[in-house]
């Protein structure tokens, strides 16, 4: 394998990445109790719905994991 594959297999994953999305882990979500990392999202990937948290649009989602960071109860995962 060449540098040239390694690179471009780091590429394809960074683009998988970029259309993948964010796991909420809504049993331990505290939803709107909480909404730490709705406000904490600077691209406004993730809203309230009803009690839940949901990612309202992961293709805004820049991953920079600040969502993760802030959630009390680890309950992101950004894929
Ligand atoms: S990884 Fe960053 S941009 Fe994506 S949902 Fe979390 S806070 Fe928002
Ligand atoms: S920070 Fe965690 S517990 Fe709080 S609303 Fe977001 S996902 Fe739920």
């Amino acid at each position: 394998m060449g540098l040239g594959s390694l690179f471009k297999r780091k590429k394809d994953k960074k683009e998988e990445a970029v259309e993948s999305h964010i796991d909420i882990n809504t049993s331990d979500c505290e939803g709107s109790e909480c909404e730490k990392c709705v406000m904490a999202c600077p691209n406004n990937v993730l809203t309230k719905n009803g009690e839940d948290t949901v990612a309202r649009n992961p293709f805004a989602c820049k991953h920079c994991r600040v969502c993760e960071a802030i959630c009390p109860n680890d309950c992101i995962v950004v894929n």
